[in-house]
């Protein structure tokens, strides 16, 4: 048979750089949430969603996100829960 598609994945690993887990723009946004949560609650976060710092260092758009949705939830978390 052919060979398996795995040449796209090498050319890109080498166009992303040295190897790390880095979160795609989608996966990013799915875990935002979670990972702001963590952060927020004093938790290893980078542990939790592996590849998240990375892309946020690389992602000015994603990295943005973070940063007010850390705010909103950081002014949120403040309020008295009742
Ligand atoms: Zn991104």
């Amino acid at each position: 048979m052919s060979d398996p598609p795995r040449r796209f994945s090498d050319l890109m690993s080498r166009l992303l750089g040295p190897a790390g887990p880095e979160l795609t723009c989608e996966e990013c946004f799915e875990q935002l949430d979670r990972y702001v949560q963590l952060e927020l609650a004093g938790r290893d976060a980078d542990a939790a969603v592996p590849g998240m710092r990375a892309h946020l260092h690389g992602c000015p758009a994603c990295a943005e996100d973070h940063d007010s949705l850390k705010a909103l939830a950081g002014s949120e978390d403040r309020r008295p829960r009742r």
